[in-house]
C-alpha cells in the first residue's frame, strides 16, 4: 500500500489524513504539539467545508458537536442593522448548512474520524529528503520516516514550506484579532444568528457554536507584537464598552485568561506548493486572513482534491502538480478578497466607514448572491 506521511495534525492535516485513507493509502500524521489542543475558539464552516466532510464520511460527527445558522446580520456599532442573510433558506437551496464549531471538538471529531493509531504527536519535523524511490522526513528527535509522498500541513510557519520555498516571512495585515468563548443569553443573540457588528477601525463578530457556547472576535488597527498572555478583557472593555450591548456582554462573559489575541497575516499568493514528492495544504500553501472566515474551509476543500488527484495516480509528482494547479485560482482569490475586505474594515475615517455601511446595505443582495456561488461550489 502506498504511503504517505502528512506534517501537522491541525484541521487541513487532519482532514487530509481522512481523505488519504478513504483513497486507500497508508497514511501517518504527525504533530509537533505533544497533545492535540486547538485554541479555545469557534471557527465556521460553511457549506463548502461541510459538503466536503459529508463526502468525506466525517459531516455527520461533525454536525452532531456544531450549531447551524439560520440567519446573518451585520450592524454598525451602534447596533443599526446594515444588511441581512436568511441562511436558513441558503442552506435549504446549497443542500447543506452553514455551521459554527468549538475547535477543540472538530480538532477531536476530525482525529478520532482518521483513527488515532494514525496520529502521531511530540513529532516535529525539520525538513525533508527525496529521492527516485520516495520521500523521507527528518523529525526533530532524529527519527526518520519513509513515504511516497509527504503532505505539508502545518500551518503558517511551515517548515516543510520554508525548505521548499524559503524563508518569507508572513505579511502583518495591520489590525490584531482576540477571540473567546462565553456563555451568553441575549435577546440581540438569538439561537442560530451570527451577527458581524463594523465600527471605526473595528469589527466584532460572535457564532453560536453549540451547547449555548458564543464564540465572538473582535479586531483593532494596532501595531504587531501582541500576541501572547495579558488582560485583553478590560483592555477590550475599554475598546467596545460602548458598542451595541451584546458586545461588551459577550466580552464579559468570557473568563479574562482565555481571551487569546493574535495579529491578522497571511501571504500573498504563490503558485509553486510543490516539489516532486512534496506538496503543500492548507496555511501552509494559501494563509489567508480571516475575514471570509475560508481559511480552515479551504484546507478541507484542498484534502479532497489532494486525496482525488492522488487516487490511482502513476506518476505522484506530476499528480501533486495537478492538485495545485487546480486549486490555485480559488485560494487566491479568497486569499486576495479577504485581504481587500480586511482593509475595509480596518477603515477609520467616519465618512468611509459612514459610505462602507450604507454601501454594504445597498450592496447587500448582491453580496448574498457572491456567497452563494462561493459556498455553493462544488470542488
Ligand atoms: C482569528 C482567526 C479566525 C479564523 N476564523 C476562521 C473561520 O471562521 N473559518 C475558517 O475556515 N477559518 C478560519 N480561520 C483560519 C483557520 O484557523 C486556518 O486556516 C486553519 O486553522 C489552517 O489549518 P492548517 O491545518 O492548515 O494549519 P494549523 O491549524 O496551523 O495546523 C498546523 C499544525 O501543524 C503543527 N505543526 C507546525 N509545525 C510543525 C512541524 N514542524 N512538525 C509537525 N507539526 C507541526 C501545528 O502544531 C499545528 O497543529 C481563522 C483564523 C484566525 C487567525
Amino acid at each position: 500500500m502506498a504511503r504517505v506521511l502528512v506534517i501537522g495534525g491541525g484541521i487541513g492535516g487532519l482532514a487530509a489524513g481522512i481523505a488519504l485513507r478513504r483513497a486507500g493509502w497508508d497514511v501517518a500524521v504527525s504533530e509537533r504539539a505533544a497533545e492535540l489542543r486547538e485554541v479555545g475558539a469557534g471557527i465556521t464552516l460553511w457549506t463548502n467545508a461541510v459538503k466536503v466532510l459529508r463526502r468525506l464520511g466525517v459531516g455527520p460527527a461533525v454536525e452532531a458537536v456544531s450549531h447551524p445558522i439560520t440567519r446573518s446580520e451585520v450592524r454598525n456599532w451602534r447596533g443599526r442593522l446594515v444588511t441581512a442573510i436568511d441562511f436558513g433558506r441558503l442552506n435549504d437551496r446549497l443542500g447543506a448548512p452553514t455551521v459554527g464549531v468549538h475547535r477543540a471538538d472538530l480538532q477531536a471529531t476530525l482525529a478520532d474520524a482518521l483513527g488515532r493509531e494514525h496520529l502521531h504527536l511530540g513529532r516535529e519535523c525539520v525538513g525533508y529528503d527525496q529521492d527516485a524511490g520516495g520521500v523521507t522526513a527528518r523529525f526533530a528527535d532524529g527519527s526518520t520516516e519513509r513515504g511516497d509522498v509527504l503532505v505539508g500541513a502545518d500551518g503558517l510557519r511551515s517548515a516543510v514550506r520554508r525548505q521548499m520555498l524559503g524563508d518569507d516571512p508572513p505579511r502583518y495585515a495591520g489590525y490584531t484579532a482576540w477571540r473567546g468563548v462565553g456563555v451568553i443569553d441575549r435577546p440581540e443573540l438569538p439561537v442560530g444568528l451570527t451577527l458581524l457588528a463594523m465600527g471605526r477601525g473595528s469589527q466584532v463578530g460572535t457564532l453560536p457554536i453549540g451547547k449555548g457556547w458564543t464564540y465572538w472576535f473582535a479586531t483593532a488597527n494596532v501595531p504587531a507584537g501582541g500576541d501572547g498572555p495579558g488582560d485583553h478583557r478590560a483592555d477590550l472593555l475599554k475598546r467596545f464598552g460602548d458598542w451595541l450591548p451584546a458586545v461588551p456582554a459577550v466580552i464579559e462573559a468570557t473568563p479574562a485568561e482565555a481571551i487569546i489575541r493574535n495579529d491578522i497575516v497571511d501571504r500573498p499568493p504563490v503558485r509553486r506548493w510543490t516539489d516532486g514528492r512534496v506538496a503543500l495544504l492548507g496555511d501552509a500553501a494559501h494563509p489567508t486572513t480571516p475575514n471570509m472566515g475560508q481559511g480552515a474551509c479551504q484546507a478541507i476543500e484542498s484534502a479532497a482534491v489532494l486525496a482525488r488527484h492522488l487516487t490511482g495516480a502513476a506518476d505522484l509528482p506530476a499528480a501533486l502538480t495537478a492538485y495545485a494547479e487546480s486549486r490555485f485560482a480559488r485560494t487566491a482569490m479568497i486569499t486576495n478578497r479577504s485581504w481587500t475586505y480586511g482593509k475595509v474594515f480596518a477603515l477609520e475615517s467616519g465618512w468611509a466607514c459612514w459610505l462602507r455601511d450604507r454601501l454594504s446595505g445597498l450592496l447587500g443582495p448582491l453580496a448574498v448572491r457572491d456567497t452563494e456561488k462561493l459556498i455553493g461550489a462544488e470542488v
